[in-house]
């Protein structure tokens, strides 16, 4: 069978769905793949407990209605995961997105046809779809990965990666539980996880430096008021890098005093959210003796945090500063190792050996366990792309034109791969998602629209485009201390070491400069991308 539509999207989470939205409007034929039996993407998948926004609620919800932001009151500044989900699902209904959806479907290839000029999709159960523009929205923190631990298939009790975490209630109470990995998902269940089990160790091989999320209820009077501020609240967000609420301050580490410096990292570490990565002074992320100063700030809070001198040393890390990876958010993540039925286990001291029917064994002796819990992350932001075999002209594989990794133009198209315009992908400008996505799903629909209007059939950019924009990128990382560290932002997970080096994959110009960029190539009737 083989279905002709004038846009597929693949993917249903925040940017696909709005995408729907748009290519709706413009009353062309559109259908959208997901992978899941339900809308969400990432807030239908990471169901585990404890998982909720680290960007201010009433800063991610989307902003193309007026009439949803009315309708809509968020009760956490930091909402959790039920809430967000149900979030999405009242937007899909609202504006009737999920009758345009295909669950369950899973994209297996996509492939242009020169001659038509157009890309014909198969599922992995065989269907084939046909279309003339192919928005592959898929995600940058999608395909997870298991660890590269040696018996992971012998274990006879029960285990999930966070990322597939069952849509049924999972019963944690009084049971001996194992986790491994220590990123944001981590930090994230930990604390939750800890009140309940009967008894949980933790398998740390990097510490992370996580610092206070401070989430508190929203009650009707402050959502009223908040809804009142919405204009400036979004004016703010399309101003700061990141678009968060919060702004990098205009000063230098040492140009105030250390009573000042003190006290002004004193309030932030106080306050709600990333205002302490992102609303840090200007050098803190480029000048590698700011970011020592702040990093033992925040070494003396954990020590402050966690009674146990040696475990304190163990949580704070060594190999990296602060904000140089993305900075997980914690509620009681410190005092959860003064418990009595927490345990944590540095693997560089005593490596995990395998995975065994019982549990895990470490060189110092087996650990029963009667659930293992995979936070161990994604093949981010290209991951979600290499499951799909994409061809373009010629044959040519996406896959493998990003093995050194990714080349793009304004992180949207690729020469050679017409009609294909990527929604949030590598080299795009990431940061708060729905502020970040919206601006994306907006300028790929106007790219269509002109296309469309102008009767254009084929769409493509050049490989002197790609190539100048992604050294645009590439110098733009240069100097960040983000990107001299392996982690998901430079595309490394070390499960997958054999076939990745920490590359730039993100815009590090901040969003507002990115916007500027994507305006005016519009603006001068998109330069370098030809219409035929
Ligand atoms: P992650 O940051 O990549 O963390 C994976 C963890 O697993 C790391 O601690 C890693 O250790 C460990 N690990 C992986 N393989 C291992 C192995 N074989 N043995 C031992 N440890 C292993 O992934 P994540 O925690 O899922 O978070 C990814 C991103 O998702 C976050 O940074 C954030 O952007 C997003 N997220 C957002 C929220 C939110 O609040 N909205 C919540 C959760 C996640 P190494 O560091 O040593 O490799």
């Amino acid at each position: 069978m083989s279905t002709e539509y004038d846009v597929i999207i693949v993917g249903a989470g925040v940017a696909g769905l709005y995408q729907i939205h748009k290519i709706k409007e413009m009353g062309l034929k559109v259908r959208c793949l997901e992978a899941a039996p339900k809308i969400g993407g990432t807030w239908y998948w990471n169901r585990y407990p404890g998982a909720r926004f680290d960007s201010e609620s009433w800063t991610y919800g989307y902003s193309f209605s007026k009439e949803l932001l009315e309708e809509w009151d968020w009760t956490e500044d930091f909402s959790p995961q039920p809430e967000t989900e149900k979030y999405l699902n009242y937007v899909a209904d609202k504006f009737d997105l999920k009758s345009s959806i295909d669950f369950n479907t899973m994209v297996k290839s996509a492939h242009f046809d020169e001659k038509e000029s157009l890309w014909n999709l198969t599922t992995e159960e065989g269907k084939k779809y046909t279309c003339r523009f192919f928005v592959p929205a898929v995600g940058i923190l999608s395909a997870a990965v298991m660890p590269d631990i040696p018996g992971v298939e012998t274990y006879k009790g029960i285990s999930y990666h966070t990322h597939k975490w069952p849509q049924s209630e999972v019963d944690l109470t009084g049971k001996r539980v194992g986790i491994i990995g220590t990123g944001a998902t981590a930090v994230q269940i930990i604390p939750e996880i800890a009140k309940i089990v009967g008894n949980l160790t933790v398998f740390q091989r990097t510490p992370n430096w996580c610092t206070p999320l401070h989430n508190k209820k929203i009650p009707k009077d402050r959502m009223e008021q908040i809804k009142k501020n919405y204009d400036e609240i979004l004016e703010l967000c399309t101003q700061t890098p990141g678009c968060y609420i919060h702004s990098t301050d205009p000063r230098s580490t040492f140009e105030v005093s250390d009573e000042e410096r003190t006290a002004f990292w004193e309030k932030l570490y106080a306050e709600p959210g990333f205002g302490i990565w992102q609303g840090n002074f200007k050098d803190m992320l480029t000048d590698r003796t700011a970011n020592t100063m702040m990093s033992e700030f925040l070494a003396e809070k954990i020590r402050g945090r966690v009674n146990d001198p040696i475990l304190a040393e163990k949580l704070i890390p060594k190999d990296h500063g602060f904000g140089t990876r993305r900075v997980p958010q914690e509620t009681g993540y410190y005092e959860t190792y003064n418990k009595e039925n927490v345990q944590l286990i540095d693997i560089n001291e005593n490596p995990i050996l395998e995975i065994i029917p019982e549990g895990i064994r470490t060189k110092e002796g087996d650990i029963e366990l009667d659930i293992i819990i995979y936070a161990t992350g994604f093949d981010a932001i290209t991951g979600a792309f290499e499951r799909i075999d994409i061809k373009g002209i010629n044959g040519k594989e996406l896959r493998e034109l990003w093995d050194d990794g990714p080349v793009t133009y304004l992180g949207v198209l690729v020469a050679d791969f017409p009609n294909m315009f990527i929604c949030m992908g590598p080299h795009s400008g990431l940061g708060n998602y729905t502020r970040t996505a919206e601006y994306s799903v907006e300028w790929v629909s106007d790219l269509i629209s002109h296309a469309v209007q102008n009767d254009k059939r084929n769409v493509q950019t050049s490989e002197l485009a790609m190539d100048e924009w992604t050294n645009h990128v590439l110098s733009l990382g240069e100097g960040l201390l983000m990107n001299e560290i392996g982690s998901w932002m430079t595309g490394v997970n070390r499960n997958l070491a054999h076939k990745r080096k920490p590359r730039i994959m993100r815009y590090s110009g901040g969003h507002p400069a990115y916007r500027e960029f994507c305006d005016k190539v519009k603006e001068d009737g998109y330069r370098h991308i030809v219409f035929s």
